[in-house]
């Protein structure tokens, strides 16, 4: 299977998508979020400053999270494939991805852009909760999504918890981070040929069905 990197606005549905591509095809969902959240918890100079970084809504530096990226793909059950989900987020990280990928002998694969408006995505991000034990996501802001019980996970009755950076103030200025390094990237991988664009906001089904056409074109 071809590897597989989404880019999108935050909360267009990233993370969602990753999850159900990753259970129906069984390829890892590799989230540089992720492995910059779990390199926080280390006690250590680096943790601190990935976390002072984060909580800003800018991004890591570059070299650490190829650092990471290239530890976590090198690993066995990427071979057949993985989800990328939030790297590329620059021209540069694009630039070391395809260097990198040279050195492993790795195609590019498909890159999947997640369009959703400002408006749809500020409201997923100000109203996202999570259950940090089973990972299922919540949103408090809209109908359809809410948990049943108010703070409490419908499927494991966990607490649930609001990512640090979720808020109105930290959207504005991941939002524009998105737009000045992340968008570019559309035109750069547009310009290689391997760039999709799939409207993510309307329902997570719906932009599902259009990304598994595009994996199973042939
Ligand atoms: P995410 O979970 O993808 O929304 O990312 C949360 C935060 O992690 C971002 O606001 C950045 O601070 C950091 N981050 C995630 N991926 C990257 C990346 N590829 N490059 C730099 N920083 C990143």
């Amino acid at each position: 299977m071809r590897d597989i990197i989404l880019i999108a606005p935050p909360a267009a549905g990233k993370g969602t998508q990753s999850k159900l591509l990753q259970e129906k095809y069984h390829i890892p969902h590799i989230s540089t979020g992720d492995l910059l959240r779990a390199a926080t918890n280390e006690q250590s100079e680096l943790g601190d400053i990935i976390r002072k970084t984060m909580e800003t809504g800018a991004l890591v530096t570059d070299d650490i999270v190829l650092r990471l990226l290239e530890e976590r793909i090198s690993k066995d059950d990427c071979k057949n494939g993985y989800i990328l989900d939030g790297f590329p987020r620059n021209i540069n990280q694009a630039e070391s991805y395809l260097k990198l990928l040279e050195k492993l002998n790795r195609p590019l694969g498909d890159v999947i852009y997640l369009d959703a408006s400002k408006d749809i995505t500020k409201k997923r991000i100000v109203g996202r909760l999570s259950c940090p034990t089973c990972g299922a996501v919540y949103n408090d802001q809209i109908e359809d999504n809410k948990p049943k019980m108010f703070g409490t996970c419908d499927l494991c009755h966990g607490a649930l918890s609001k990512r640090k950076d979720d808020n109105e103030e930290t959207f504005e200025k991941r939002y524009q981070t998105f737009m000045n390094e992340t968008y570019p990237l559309i035109n750069y991988f547009r310009s290689k040929g391997c760039l999709y664009t799939v409207g993510s906001g309307i329902s997570k089904e719906r932009t599902f069905s259009e990304i598994e056409k595009i994996i199973n074109r042939g």
